[in-house]
């Protein structure tokens, strides 16, 4: 069966009565296909937060290039 957005919406909304792991930051119920499923120091997080924080540890601590030629 196809995933379309409507579906997804109401599989969430029914979703979100029952118990089940959700993010630690946003709250959204985790299921590994639809919302990734990410562990971290803090608990179980969505893809959205665990990219969020990933770009934002990367800000913080930048992967710094050896030599960049220009020409
Ligand atoms: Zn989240």
């Amino acid at each position: 069966m196809a995933i379309t957005l409507r579906n997804l919406l109401k599989d969430r909304s029914l979703l979100s009565v029952k118990k089940g792991q959700s993010c630690f930051d946003c709250d959204v119920l985790l299921q590994e296909t639809i919302t990734g499923k990410h562990s971290t120091g803090r608990g179980l997080v969505c893809s959205g937060c665990y990219y969020d924080e990933l770009g934002k540890s990367i800000e913080n601590f930048p992967i710094v290039s050896m030599r960049v030629r220009r020409g």
